[in-house]
């Protein structure tokens, strides 16, 4: 059994780390840095770089890297070793100041989104001494922003440590307006629950489509999907079992607070959620989290699958984005505390979320638009591209009270009654939980549904985090100016609360009369990546973005061509797979089976001439007709790739390659799973959808 406080956080240069190995002063000077956001002097840098060094060495390291996270979605990372050359051919181990606090990565091959057509192709990475570093494989990982010479960001990092600055400075002026004259930071937290699958790792290299894609391009459904709903909650199988507590030890040596594990709704499906934390170390810390699921999962013999919707037919994967606001002292933001009626400040916070998600409802559809998610979003297991807010029937009353100027009861508790003697009897939340909704309010924070497993939560923290600050920047405006700011308070709770409640519903999200309900509110229902992407550089956006710093008009747009160029990337990719596994295993396995029986038939007829209809040219007829409809399919799919490299502009690309790529491998895995479903497994090229979902012990 590990001993979990001794390993925790053995691989960070945390706290307790710089206090042991730095001298005090400059202990003293890097807590300034980190709590107030300063520059760096270099002198104290380099006792920092020295002492660094000398403990990751004590824990053999013999590389460094900055780890940043640049726009193609996964880490980066470049290794240097320590070694610096001395007389006589030896070395010795060094690292300086300049070296931990900037790095010079060759940019040009990271996505910019054309900023690099204009700019240089160099990039600068900067340190965030707000992430610690850690040990990964060897190598003392620095967390690090990553900008173009000219500034331009280039990376995921900046603008959430933006965002985060900009939501502390609005967040502060309300407190004061409140009177709390003791906060001096309110940081942003979250918690990302993580969902997973976990497949054999022999299964997944016989599936190319697992290989190139992430997820199945082709597999009839097996007999038994998820209806039994068995696998929830269900006991962990030894295999699986072993590999999560590897996983958590690891985890926690990289100081990552793993908290819950438990097997999800899909068969062969898990979830890993940490103590939540700042957003900024939260993504980081989310982000070798996935990694380590991978590393750790190749050990096990299995392959961990992050794609949104690696299997049709059973459910998908995402990432519940936890979200609330806190202050230096601890206090959460979004307490609603004993009584929320009186909380004056309480409801101010909370209208500002009601303003933030009705007003930006676009851009927080945009923050969760991927080409797996599109898959996911809006299948009867996800909330549906449509964005609304569940807020509870006891919070709903509040706020019903304030609109409506109407006495508010709170309502009592419930008390449980377990009519078993054995069994305390306990006292029931005051809401049940709605877990169709996409954004929804549990208890002390905003769970955000809609976030893909595989996405980087930087980017979702940096529009929930600007969208807040800019309602709580006018809210601000507002109550400053007030005499008597209850008064004033309340009347701007009321009149927010009233202008937005479209975007509360308190009911089923997954049902056809929501949308419908929907429509008639006014809300977006934006299905696809390619249909909402083009909308983040609306004019209200790079106003926004503009206003609090967060993008310039150029980062946005470069943004923007990033995510449908790798929209359109990944669909083509997807496509030539399929055409591969279709024009190379596929349609030779149905002939062979084909030719199989028609051998059978022969002989049968060898038998019995007088016998007319045979089962076997029966089934033949069947195959050959879905095989001839397969093979038109195949060249439709074709022209359809072809066809993509005339349609110019990035926006018009993503589209084409949703309505018409995409349709089209719709259309030929229809047809493939038609014929798996009568086909010979033993011809049949690939492990079927039962050995993938099933077989691990
Ligand atoms: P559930 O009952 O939905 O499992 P939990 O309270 O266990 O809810 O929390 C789920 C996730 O939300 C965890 O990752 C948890 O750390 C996180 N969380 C809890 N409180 C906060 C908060 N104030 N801010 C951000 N995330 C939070
Ligand atoms: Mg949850």
């Amino acid at each position: 059994m590990a001993n979990v406080p001794e390993i925790f956080g053995s691989l960070v240069f945390n706290d307790a780390a710089m206090k042991e190995k730095l001298p005090k002063g400059t202990y003293k000077a890097l807590k300034k840095t980190i709590e107030e956001g300063k520059p760096l002097d270099i002198n104290i840098a380099n006792v920092v770089a020295h002492a660094m060094k000398e403990w990751a060495i004590e824990h053999g390291a013999t590389h460094f890297t900055h780890w940043f996270q640049p726009m193609t979605g996964v880490p980066a990372e470049k290794h240097d070793s320590f070694i610096s050359p001395t007389d006589g051919g030896a070395v010795i181990m060094e690292f300086s100041g300049k070296e931990l606090i900037k790095g010079e990565p060759d940019a040009s091959s990271f996505p910019s989104g054309g900023i690099r057509a204009t700019f240089e192709a160099r990039g600068y990475t900067a340190w965030d001494p707000t992430s610690y570093a850690f040990i990964k494989d060897g190598s003392l990982c620095i967390p690090t922003a990553f900008c173009s010479y000219t500034g331009e960001i280039l990376d995921k990092k900046t603008p959430l440590l933006r965002s985060m600055e900009v939501l502390n400075t609005q967040a502060l002026r309300i407190l004061r307006v409140f009177g709390d004259d003791e906060t001096v930071r309110v940081q942003t937290t979250v918690g990302p629950e993580q969902e997973y699958f976990l497949v054999d790792k022999d299964v997944y290299k016989k599936r190319k489509d697992l290989i190139y894609c992430g997820r199945t391009l082709f597999g009839a459904r097996p007999p038994k999907g998820q209806e039994l709903e068995d696998h929830y909650f269900g006991t962990i199988k030894p295999r699986v079992s072993a590999y999560m507590k590897e996983l958590d030890e690891t985890l926690w040596k990289y100081g990552i607070y793993a908290k819950t594990k438990h097997n999800e709704v899909a068969p062969a499906q898990h979830e890993l959620a940490p103590i939540f934390d700042s957003s900024n170390i939260a993504t980081d810390h989310n982000q070798l989290t996935m990694a380590t699921m991978k590393d750790i999962a190749e050990k096990h013999g299995f392959v961990c699958l992050l794609h949104e919707k690696p299997f049709a037919g059973v459910n998908g994967s995402g990432k519940h984005n936890n979200w609330s606001m806190s202050t230096n002292t601890g206090k959460n933001l979004l307490d609603p505390t004993k009584n929320p009626r009186e909380n004056t400040q309480f409801l101010v916070f909370l209208a500002a979320v009601i303003r933030a998600v009705d007003d930006h409802q676009d851009l927080l559809r945009i923050a969760v638009a991927s080409a797996g998610n599109d898959h996911r979003l809006g299948a009867n297991e996800a909330p549906p591209a449509i964005l609304s807010m569940y807020l509870g029937d006891d919070l709903t009353d509040v706020l019903h009270s304030v609109v409506y100027d109407e006495e508010y009861r709170k309502q009592e508790a419930p008390i449980m009654e377990t009519n078993a003697d054995v069994l305390p009897n306990f006292v029931k939340d005051t809401s049940d939980r709605n877990r169709t909704s996409p954004f929804a309010f549990t208890g002390n924070k905003f769970e955000f549904r809609m976030v893909g497993s595989s996405e980087n939560i930087a980017c979702t923290n940096t529009i929930l985090n600007t969208i807040v600050a800019d309602a709580l920047s006018d809210f601000a405006d507002e109550l400053e100016k007030a005499d008597d700011v209850k008064a004033a308070a309340e009347k701007l709770v009321k009149e927010t609360v009233k202008a937005h409640q479209r975007i509360i519903f308190n009911g089923d999200n997954y049902s056809e009369e929501w949308v419908e309900e929907a429509a008639k509110r006014g809300l977006l229902n934006m299905r696809s990546l390619p249909e909402a992407l083009p909308h983040y550089t609306d004019e209200k956006n790079i106003k926004l973005f503009g206003k609090h710093g967060i993008y310039t008009e150029v980062e946005l747009k470069s943004r923007t061509e990033i995510i449908l160029e790798n929209y359109s990337k990944i669909i083509n990719i997807e496509a030539l797979t399929a055409l591969d596994m279709a024009k190379k295993d596929i349609v030779p396995a149905v002939t062979a089976y084909i030719r199989e029986l028609a051998e059978t038939a022969n002989l049968v007829k060898g038998i019995d001439p007088e016998l007319v209809t045979l089962p076997e040219t029966e089934l033949i007829k069947k195959l050959s007709n879905l095989l001839s409809c397969f093979v038109k399919k195949i060249d439709v799919l074709d022209k359809a790739v072809v066809g993509a490299k005339d349609v110019e502009g990035v926006a018009e690309n993503a589209m084409y390659y949703k309505e018409k790529v995409l349709g089209a491998m719709q259309e030929l895995r229809a047809v493939a799973d038609e014929m798996e479903s009568n086909m010979s497994a033993k011809l049949w090229p690939y492990p079927s959808y039962g050995t993938m979902l099933f077989s691990v012990s």
